[in-house]
């Protein structure tokens, strides 16, 4: 298929914000996609090339793909810079480029889906010293043949920034559109293979029920919902609930199959390779060759033998290099709390009781290496009031409370398990820059620096984007209204950049402070999130270091 056929697609896409619209257009395309291409068309329309659990990436960074065009066009980057700092878009900035070399270029070959596919996953193949200039290469071939809204696509694409609006939610309806089935069987399956094209082609051969979870490819990991309180968690698990330490690390899926061992996180990225220490473990000290584990990875200080919070061994999740060195200054200990497969045997359709005494078999537990987490099982209030509270005190964020009868649900908060956590205590901070935005946001200032008072002086604390609305007519406060109120604060600009004179207070929640050398207050919030605007407080008001410095030792109860 031409590859025109599917720029077609984005441009209705992108013309669009409605939902069914967009379900009606992609269900459309895939109706007429032939099985052979169906695939390649599934991950395009994602802007990927390999379904998510992948490792695979393009890995193109902006500079890169501007090289591409400069070579393609013959247009010089710093032209190419000037133009993109104004439209907020690489792709747009081909487009148009490559309009007016068009008019000049005498060959074109029709590009085809296939070739735009193969390229783009050549661009994840090559590693290495000497691929840049290759992988430029491919892209220079794509765009000599491309028309220019190709070009605008194919740029995206590379840069992994689409920008048509397509969730996964989408792709699950257009698929059930166009094959007839429920929206619910699409989800499902796609929870046990993480991947749209192997879905829809299942469903369009009408073999959804012969889509199975395989060891090696992840599942996306059963979630929690919050709870205020401990009769809340009761009222929602039923009773007797299973009470578990809610650790502060992070999510490991864990692989094994003989040998061949595969370590993937909560988001499905393969982080095998960032923790090979722990790869002998799981051989020797779990009795099943083959199965699929849920645990907990928690980092503790080789020197106090305590667990460390998160951001120490979040460090380790990204690590390309010295990861030995890492794995001394950082150990992990593995915290085992269930099992989703056993052999060849889902075990997703037992209960949490069930699958909890299967762990207990085939775990050998070792301090420091691997354990399972520790649990009650109770019916009593003040039991399980006694375990969160031991819970808090030994560092950890909270419990899970389990429903014991409750199945392994991947992907989904269905209410099997629920969390408490202790409510966080919200920041007054005030906004001392900005970035203006790309895309969409382009004539926002979207990226707002935070500031806590120390003296006279603020300190930045983090960068907030989330808790605005892009729309104006939605509740809460929107991008715009915020830029509104900003412009006039601008002291200086740099780029993108602005400083702003400190004014304007914003209520800010957040998961938590760690330290950190990116800011000058030496602290950083992880996951903030815009509340409101406080234009009741005075800069007096703003929160200070001492505060933050106060709840951050609360918080890892020093
Ligand atoms: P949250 O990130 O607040 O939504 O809480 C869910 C996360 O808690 C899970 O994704 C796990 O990474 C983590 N967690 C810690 N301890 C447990 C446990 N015992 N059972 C399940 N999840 C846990």
């Amino acid at each position: 298929m031409d590859y025109s056929n599917l720029t077609n697609t984005y441009r209705e896409l992108e013309a669009t914000t409605k939902r069914l619209e967009k379900t009606e257009i992609i269900s459309e395309l895939l109706k007429k996609t032939k099985e052979k291409e169906l695939n390649q068309i599934i991950y395009l329309l994602q802007g990927k090339a390999f379904p998510k659990w992948d490792e695979r990436k393009t890995g193109m960074s902006s500079r890169l793909v501007l090289k591409a065009i400069n070579s393609a066009t013959g247009i010089s980057t710093t032209d190419l810079e000037k133009e993109w700092v104004k439209k907020g878009d690489l792709g747009n900035v081909v487009e148009e480029q490559i309009k007016k070399v068009k008019q000049t270029s005498l060959f074109k070959t029709k590009l085809t889906i296939d070739k735009v596919f193969k390229n783009i996953q050549k661009l994840a193949e090559l590693e290495g010293k000497g691929t840049v200039t290759k992988k430029i290469q491919y892209i220079i071939e794509l765009l000599t043949s491309a028309e220019p809204e190709e070009s605008k696509y194919i740029i995206r694409t590379v840069i992994e920034d689409l920008r048509i609006g397509v969730k996964d939610g989408v792709i699950k309806d257009s698929i059930a559109k166009a094959f007839s089935k429920e929206p619910i069987q699409i989800e499902k399956a796609y929870n046990l293979t993480n991947d749209f094209a192997e879905v829809a082609m299942a469903a369009k051969n009408n073999k959804l029920s012969d889509l199975k979870m395989q060891v090696g490819k992840p599942i996306n990991p059963m979630l929690a919902i919050k709870v205020e309180n401990i009769e809340e968690g009761f009222k929602a698990v039923g009773m007797p609930a299973q009470a578990e330490y809610k650790l502060d690390g992070f999510r490991l899926q864990i692989h094994k199959n003989n040998s061949e061992i595969n370590l993937f996180t909560r988001k499905l990225e393969n982080v095998t390779k960032q923790f090979e220490e722990i790869l002998l473990i799981i051989k020797s000290n779990i009795k099943l060759k083959k199965c699929i584990l849920d645990a907990e990875l928690v980092g503790y200080s080789p020197k106090t033998n305590k667990y460390l919070p998160f951001q120490h061994i979040s460090q380790r999740v990204r690590r390309k290099y010295n990861i030995e060195a890492m794995a001394k200054e950082v150990p992990v200990e593995i915290n085992v709390f269930d099992i989703m497969c056993k052999g060849e045997t889902s075990l997703l359709d037992l209960s949490q009781e069930k699958r909890r005494e299967i762990l207990e078999e085939i775990i050998i537990e070792e301090k420091h290496k691997i354990i399972l987490t520790n649990k009650i099982i109770t019916e009593n209030k003040k039991e399980l009031e006694k375990f969160y509270k031991e819970s808090l005190k030994k560092g950890n964020e909270g419990v899970m409370i389990k429903s014991t009868d409750s199945n392994y649900v991947p992907g989904r908060r269905v209410g099997g398990w629920v969390k408490l956590k202790p409510i966080q205590e919200t920041l007054d901070l005030v906004i001392t820059g900005a970035e203006w935005g790309e895309g969409k946001r382009a004539n926002w200032l979207s990226s707002l620096t935070i500031s806590c008072k120390e003296g006279d002086e603020f300190l930045e604390i983090g960068k907030v984007g989330t808790g605005i609305r892009e729309k104006e007519n939605e509740e809460g406060l929107s991008f715009s209204q915020i830029t509104k109120e900003l412009e006039p604060l601008i002291i200086s600009k740099k780029g993108k950049e602005v400083k702003l004179e400190p004014k304007l207070i914003l209520e800010i929640a957040y998961e938590e402070i760690q330290n950190s050398n990116n800011y000058n207050s030496k602290y950083a919030l992880r996951f903030p999130r815009v509340l409101k605007i406080r234009n009741d407080l005075s800069l007096n008001d703003v929160d200070d270091l001492e505060r933050v410095e106060k709840i951050y030792k609360k918080q890892r109860k020093i």
